[in-house]
């Protein structure tokens, strides 16, 4: 299976990406789409993967990119979101070279409002795609689930046919995912709204190939972005499987690929089940979030009498300190406990020794 379709270190898209995906979902496998925010969250990710030896999938949330670039209010965010996430995509490009490391660049939810935005990128993935000749992001997700079916998939239409002309894929959402992330708040939703009907899946998938087959679907079951109380979240995956044996009656040469959002927190049987069902990309923020904190948290609890002030500590009061508040030490405590996570998830769900 190692290095199964050639895959070179950078940025995958088009035809290899498609034949990716293709392949994972017949041999069961999906890959980890992680929600990077800075250096250290896609460093950490990028580590991972070499030392996994996987192919991984870097994710930018509008208002991650916004974070990126140094912009930490929700308002006026607009312009930082796009030239953040066209700087972390530079970064990643290059990066990703220099781990030895095939990765899917996407961008997160990407609601009504925010359209303007894909729309700054995909001019940015034009100027790449002349410059390169391959384009700036692997895919982008368009989030208008909250609307109704015909709504949502006439205006993906439009984007995956655009996104086509530089191989870029699409990923849309059907059914909502319930909770609240990056400033996406659903978790006031009422409940059918969280599992989606598998004829409507059908539908997008009609209305999608004749365009294109270079598109995900992210189809809720029940998913809620968060961790909470076992038992709050009540998942349905066989929703998958059925809109799989559905689109079976109709065209028995095609498979779908679904995206698991709100990922963190669940139990990898439930995960494992997933991708049985044709699940190629598992999303993980909460869960990478806890780390890097917990990383700093367990740096302090260990060194707390050196981290009061300056100087002063156990072995003389004028003892400095600088060795233990230099950022780079914290730090890379939480590098560490980021890339620990994410080699024991590799190692669960297989998706380990790809390349
Ligand atoms: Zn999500």
């Amino acid at each position: 299976m190692k290095n199964f379709l050639n895959l070179k270190s950078g940025i995958i898209y088009g035809l290899e990406l498609n034949k990716l995906f293709s392949y994972l979902n017949k041999k069961n496998i999906a890959l980890l789409a992680i929600n990077c925010i800075d250096n250290l969250t896609i460093n950490s990710v990028l580590e991972s993967a070499r030392i996994s030896k996987t192919i991984v999938i870097i994710q930018f949330s509008y208002s991650g990119s916004s974070f990126f670039i140094g912009n930490s209010n929700d308002k006026n965010s607009f312009d930082s979101s796009v030239k953040g996430a066209i700087l972390a995509a530079y970064y990643i490009h290059e990066a990703s070279i220099y781990y030895n490391v095939p990765v899917i660049l996407h961008t997160d939810h990407c609601t009504k409002d925010n359209l303007n935005w894909i729309d700054s990128l995909l001019n940015y993935n034009k100027d790449f795609f002349n410059s390169y000749g391959k384009p700036l992001f692997s895919s982008h997700m368009i989030d208008l689930s909250i609307y109704n079916l015909k709504y949502n998939i006439d205006i993906c239409s439009y984007y995956l046919n655009e996104f086509n002309k530089f191989g870029i894929f699409l990923e849309i959402e059907l059914g909502c995912t319930g909770g609240e992330e990056d400033g996406i708040d659903n978790s006031k939703l009422s409940k059918d709204k969280l599992y989606t009907k598998p004829e409507n899946v059908i539908y997008a998938f009609k209305k999608l190939s004749k365009i294109s087959n270079n598109f995900l679907i992210a189809a809720s079951f029940g998913n809620t972005h968060g961790v909470y109380k076992p038992g709050n979240v009540l998942l349905c995956p066989k929703i998958l499987l059925r809109s799989q044996n559905l689109l079976n009656k109709y065209n028995n040469s095609n498979i779908l690929n679904f995206v698991f959002h709100g990922g963190s927190g669940t139990s990898f049987k439930i995960i494992k089940e997933c991708i049985k069902y044709g699940v190629v990309k598992i999303n993980l923020d909460t869960d990478i979030q806890w780390n890097y904190w917990n990383g700093v948290l367990d740096y302090y609890k260990k060194n707390k009498l050196y981290l009061k002030s300056q100087l002063g500590n156990p072995k003389g009061i004028y003892k400095p300190n600088k060795k233990f508040y230099d950022p780079r030490i914290w730090l890379k405590n939480s590098k560490k406990f980021i890339i620990n996570y994410l080699l024991n998830v590799f190692n669960i769900l297989g998706c380990n020794n790809l390349i």
